[in-house]
């Protein structure tokens, strides 16, 4: 055994070998220590019986290296017909917008420069005046994402206080984001009033006391109720905080500003109301990069850029450049240039069709059965959780294959898609005419 184990390269020799001059020598360090340990170990168990020849060792660790230094974003394709899925980024970007931004970050900016007065600027005011003409408020502040905008109105205004909700918006958002946790962490007592199906007006009105700061509605966002339901409108609890002089503050969550056919109001109805405060996403139903854009009247704004976690949860330049084209087009109604908007607003004739071109492409494969079926898409990225988009899909199946490895090679090509009734269906409301020629070829590999 010792004799074995007395085989093995030393890792000095390996760090001077020629085929890996060029690497990281820390890194190659590591990842050799650790190869020849696993080696080690099994020779000692006794679960391999010879020392491996020193080219299989050295492919291990140019495997290994190689894992490691490639960058592993890759694109894909998404057949899944989920518009906005959070696991594959949410929101894509038109190449518009792309060509618009993309120039600036090679640069210096002004990011939080004044030109004018030659002093710091604020980086807020790139979205501001775009944000304030969209909705007709007052002023407006962007933040990193919209929990970060949960947690900073909360902390502002309700730390040590006391925040009324309804118990039928607890809502989870999905990685773990629950509302009642935000507005626990940032540090406010939250008061649930009502029952998970209904809440009135006057289960707000009951609880309102020297303690109450904000009347907090939150969109149900991933989730609808039927049945004996019922919900109070915003409408309602924003006359009686005001009533009351407290703050009424809603967390639309998607939200969507126009270009949508849908059973929500739109933000723009929303700000009618002439709200104290609302935030929602920038990678949701907006199309546009992560972020919270929080809008309302401009005292409360105010404290908000005086709050010293503003600092922890701002929004970086690469996400405010996006964001201000993404405003801006919608400022323009120049909506074509929000893929998200495209997508879910497609043709169902559009759709029908690009399902008969890439099935055409398709007729050579042998194994594989194909044959288009109507079937539904959905926004996602919680929003509108009550929308059927229709849609069609191409539905595979294998002679020989089943669908569930099928759909992990299919994955690891890059292409990702959805199984139901023991088929592969590939809905073609995310997939364009420039993915056809890589779902053949993924497709082709796999005859
Ligand atoms: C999605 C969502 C959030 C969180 O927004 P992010 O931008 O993902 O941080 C908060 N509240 C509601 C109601 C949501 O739907």
């Amino acid at each position: 055994m010792q004799n074995l184990l007395s085989l093995l390269p030393k890792i000095d020799n390996i760090l001077k070998h020629k085929d890996f001059a060029h690497y990281n020598p820390v890194l190659l360090k590591q990842i050799a220590k650790e190869i020849l340990q696993d080696i080690r170990k099994k020779i000692l168990q006794k679960t391999i019986a010879t020392t491996p020849r020193q080219e299989e060792i050295f492919s291990c660790i140019q495997k290994k290296y190689h894992q490691i230094t490639t960058p592993s974003f890759q694109p894909l394709i998404n057949a899944t017909g989920i518009v906005l899925q959070t696991n594959l980024g949410r929101s894509i970007f038109s190449p518009s917008i792309i060509h618009k931004s993309l120039p600036l970050l090679s640069e210096y900016n002004n990011l939080e420069y004044d030109l004018i007065k030659g002093e710091r600027g604020e980086r807020y005011t790139h979205v501001k005046e775009i944000i304030c003409a969209l909705f007709e408020c007052e002023d407006a502040l962007v933040v990193n994402n919209n929990a970060a905008a949960v947690m900073l109105i909360i902390n502002t205004f309700a730390k040590e206080k006391e925040v009324v909700i309804s118990r039928g918006e607890l809502v989870e958002i999905g990685g773990s984001f629950r509302i009642p946790e935000v507005i626990k962490q940032s540090g406010a007592k939250l008061i649930e009033v009502g029952a998970t199906n209904k809440t009135h007006l006057k289960d707000y009105q009951n609880a309102i006391n020297e303690e109450t700061t904000m009347l907090l509605k939150v969109h149900q966002s991933n989730f609808s109720q039927t049945g004996f339901v019922q919900h109070v409108d915003f409408k309602e609890i924003k006359e009686l905080a005001q009533k009351h002089n407290i703050i009424d503050y809603y967390d639309v969550g998607s939200g969507y500003i126009k270009g949508i056919s849908c059973n929500e109001p739109s933000l723009i109805e929303i700000a009618k109301l002439s709200p104290s405060l609302v935030s929602f996403s920038g990678d949701k139903l907006l199309g546009g990069p992560q972020a919270g854009i929080i809008f309302g009247k401009t005292h409360l704004i105010e404290k908000l850029k005086k709050n010293h976690l503003l600092r922890a949860l701002r929004i970086d330049k690469i996400s405010l450049i996006f964001l201000q084209e993404t405003l801006l087009a919608y400022l323009h109604n120049s909506l074509q240039e929000i893929p998200t908007i495209a997508l879910l607003n497609q043709d169902i004739k559009e759709i029908l069709q690009k399902a008969k071109d890439l099935l055409e492409l398709l007729k050579n494969l042998k194994n594989f059965s194909t044959q288009i079926i109507p079937t539904t898409s959905k926004a996602g990225g919680g929003s509108l959780p009550d929308m059927i988009f229709d849609s069609y899909a191409i539905a595979l199946q294998h002679n020989h294959k089943n669908v569930q490895s099928l759909s992990v090679k299919l994955r690891l090509q890059g292409l990702i898609a959805r199984i139901k009734n023991n088929q592969i269906l590939l809905d073609l409301r995310c997939i364009n005419q420039e993915h056809f020629t890589k779902i053949q070829n993924i497709l082709e590999d796999l005859d």
